[in-house]
């Protein structure tokens, strides 16, 4: 939880006679009976909030627009980053959603620029959106000898100049830093001469390879900077995460405090945690069990709340989902009051401010009361104070969940938020372990600036920018941007000369071809049949597995199928199609262990960290229906793709399963379902998407000689994940055990050990065996 937290049993919940005790009352009783699909409630009790006079480097001018805006006093966490900030400390505030934590930038930028009229300030946010709300808001505030202004891809040529040369605070984002501004900081001299702070929103986005390749940026753009002899503050904001001062030194290459202590008030919530139960008559693949599905659950849930008379949100994986939720929820109403039926709807639209704006208003006035949507809302829209917020499936990190969770009850009342559980091993483990969602978070936000596959492209665009002096290649990447730096050598791309090192081609610039968004490589074009539009890109190394010749491939909530791939044009073809099943590719893997950097044993258990080369062929593909029944299976001759990666894996004796009782016939399943349910729990412990990261499991491995689990990075030289699990290894298996054996079914399902990606057709699956050696290496993890 973002703060503090009381234990409740269920009962003192459900007795409760707060609002969000009513609701879940509600909700419950449109269970049908014999179905008990709550695991956790509990009352999060409301906060005071902690409020701190005004600093006294805060001028009336500055302070003055606050006050008008109802502002008396900051929060404690605003003061104290803010206070930091304005004596030159970098620093991140990570509190809860809404808990202003723009006020802590605000305050020392606006100071600066309103004493003294030559400074300069830099504001970065991963979306327009959120950037363009942040500009209208520094821009109502109208502070005296602040131009705020925005510089992005959007903003019109003629624009461009004016803002280089007058604004003194701009909004832009990653990207248009990369191929905008570095590029051309001769163009903007005096702005970055006199750059005093350098903001970064929402930086626990900044993970993964995007959060890398920010990484490198940020040193860049530090680099620049001091040649022009300013050496700017940073200040960061971030939502609640473990460690958030490590995951931002990492990010800027700087010491960065932290300041984590939330002063905003909070209302009270009941927090539920439900796990729709299996079905009885529909099996899936293998012929697993099945639970009914999160969506169906939320749409009976948000109809009931409309009952209610809640304002409530129900967030939904897809945008198909989201309209089918908002469907589903209707079609329940119209039985009751065509009235109701006409207060749900799904939010589909992109980010036009104005739609945000209408939805924002129709919530507000009641005219709507439940509404379905997608992420689309969590970032830049200002919905607040309703009375639920149905989360469909886990979304990927804590921070997101509380996110979307945080739109409920912000303005002192009272609200219900429930956790539907997906059939999703992560899923699983957090309805049964109420801990991992309102304890201390244990995801850290990683990413991993010393991968050589990103450090090259940004040590050519740091070459063109100004020539690298050995200094320079140090701050930038360390020893091992010093060895990339020769390779880059070696390719002609730069040239060695006394005082360093320099860009070979001055008039082709290297930016344009780094996407810092993708995963290196050519991306592969989704283009559209009959239109010739072009609807997005994939990445290239998965595109054998996504969109291969009759994939169903989903893109942004809309449903195709894919007609041809042509991997060395980087072409696909699709048309849109809704079919009523999925496909799942097959696949063949190797991997080879290139270099064990760590190997530590633990008796007949050895845990071991390196890189690793993974060879994938994707060889055919299933089509199956939504109950997991599969129709048949398709032979594809796809070539084959290897990635050099990082990976942490665990070897056990043939010795060690034998003495705990597993014959080696089931060694082969016992180490699948171990991996599949170990890749879907990672995202605990570090913020990734299970689609991140891959496994390899096997009986006997040529390079260990004995039954082994790889788990890897899915992209090439890696982005920290594998190094991320390394370290938290006890944390993470601890987990993945108790997600298998908390799991209901009998022997394997999607919630516990069945994998939607499995390349294998999730065969074969041992989930007692699973356990058994899970066990077995979290006694020797203990013991040693
Ligand atoms: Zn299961
Ligand atoms: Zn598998």
């Amino acid at each position: 939880m973002d703060g503090g937290r009381v234990l409740g049993a269920p009962a003192a919940v459900l007795d409760g006679r707060s609002r969000g005790s009513v609701l879940l009352r509600r909700v419950l009783a449109g269970t049908p009976a014999g179905e008990s699909p709550l695991t956790h409630a509990e009352l999060v009790p409301a906060r005071e909030g902690v409020t701190q006079g005004w600093p006294d480097w805060v001028p009336e001018d500055v302070r003055a627009p606050f006050l008008a805006r109802g502002i008396a006093r900051p929060w404690s966490h605003q003061a104290a980053a803010a206070d930091r900030a304005h004596v030159g400390e970098h620093v991140v505030v990570a509190t809860g959603t809404a808990s202003g934590k723009s006020l802590a930038y605000q305050l020392p930028v606006l100071t600066r620029l309103n004493a003294d009229p030559r400074a300069t300030a830099l504001y970065l946010s991963p979306t327009k959106a959120l950037g363009a709300d942040q500009l209208r808001t520094v821009a109502e505030l109208r502070v005296d000898g602040v131009r705020a202004a925005s510089y992005d891809g959007d903003t019109p040529l003629p624009e461009r100049d004016w803002v280089r040369q007058h604004a003194n605070w701009v909004f832009t984002n990653p990207d248009m830093l990369h191929r905008g501004i570095l590029p051309r900081h001769g163009r903007w001299t005096t702005f970055l001469r006199r750059l005093r702070y350098v903001v970064i929103d929402e930086c626990h986005t900044y993970r993964g390879l995007f959060g890398s390749h920010v990484a490198l940026l940020m040193r860049r753009l530090r680099r620049v900077c001091a040649r022009y002899g300013a050496h700017p503050t940073f200040v960061l904001a971030s939502a609640t995460v473990s460690e958030p001062a490590v995951s931002a030194s990492v990010l800027t290459g700087l010491d960065v405090a932290e300041v984590t202590d939330d002063g905003s008030p909070r209302g009270a919530r009941a927090v539920a945690l439900w796990e729709p139960p299996l079905l009885e008559e529909v099996t899936g693949e293998n012929g697993a069990p099945v639970r009914r599905s999160a969506g169906a659950e939320t749409a009976r849930m948000l109809a009931d709340l409309v009952v209610e008379g809640a304002r409530s949100l129900a967030f939904v994986r897809s945008r198909r989902g989201a309209e089918l939720t908002a469907l589903g929820a209707r079609r329940v109403l119209a039985e009751i009051d065509e009235e109701l039926a006409s207060q749900v709807a799904a939010y589909r639209a992109g980010y036009l401010p104005e739609e945000r704006r209408a939805l924002e208003q129709a919530l507000l006035s009641g005219s709507l009361r439940g509404v379905a949507t997608t992420n689309a809302l969590e970032l830049g829209v200002d919905i607040a104070g309703l009375d639920a917020v149905v989360v469909a499936g886990f979304p990927g990190t804590r921070a997101s969940f509380w996110q979307q969770a945080g739109r409920a009850g912000r303005s002192g009342d009272d609200a219900l938020v429930v956790l539907v559980a997906r059939d999703d091993p992560l899923d699983t483990y957090l309805v049964h372990h109420p801990e991992a969602m309102l304890g201390a978070p244990l995801e850290r936000c990683v990413l991993d600036p010393t991968n050589p596959y990103v450090l090259a492209p940004h040590l050519a665009c740091a070459a063109s920018e100004i020539p690298l002096t050995r200094e320079d290649v140090a701050s930038l990447g360390g020893d091992a941007a010093l060895a990339v730096v020769d390779d880059l050598v070696a390719e002609g791309l730069l040239r060695r000369r006394r005082g360093g090192w320099f860009w070979s081609h001055p008039t082709d610039r290297p930016h344009a071809g780094v996407d810092i968004r993708g995963s290196g490589g050519e991306q592969v074009v989704l283009v559209e049949s009959d239109t010739g539009r072009m609807l997005g890109t994939v990445d290239p190394g998965t595109a054998p597995a996504t969109v291969h010749p009759g994939a169903v491939h989903l893109h942004q909530g809309e449903s195709y199928v894919v007609d041809s791939l042509d991997l060395d044009d980087g072409l696909a073809h699709l048309h849109a199609e809704d079919p009523e099943w999925t496909t799942q590719a097959r696949t063949v893997i190797d991997i080879t262990v290139i270099e064990t950097e760590r190997c530590a044993p633990h008796g007949d258990l050895q845990v071991c960290l390196g890189s690793v080369e993974v060879s994938e062929q994707v060889v055919g593909y299933l089509r199956k229906l939504p109950s997991g029944r599969v129709l048949d299976s398709t032979p594809l001759d796809m070539p084959e793709r290897s990635l050099r990666t990082r990976a942490v894996w665990y070897t056990l004796t043939e010795d060690a399963l034998l003495r705990a009782g597993l014959e080696p016939s089931r060694w082969p399943g016992a180490l699948h379902a171990a991996e599949h349910a170990a890749i879907g729990l990672l995202p605990l412990v570090a913020t990734c998407d299970r689609w991140d990261i891959g496994g390899v499991s096997t009986a006997l491995h040529p390079d260990t000689g004995r039954p082994t689990v790889f788990v890897h990075d899915g992209h090439p030289g890696g982005a920290g994940f594998a190094d991320r699990g390394h370290e938290a290894l006890r944390e993470w298996l601890t987990a993945t055990r108790a997600a298998i054996a908390d799991c209901e079914c009998p022997s394997g399902c999607p919630s516990c050990v069945q994998s939607p990606k499995c390349g294998n057709g999730n065969d074969p699956l041992d989930k007692a065996g699973a356990v058994v050696v899970l066990d077995v290496v979290l006694t020797r993890l203990a013991e040693g």
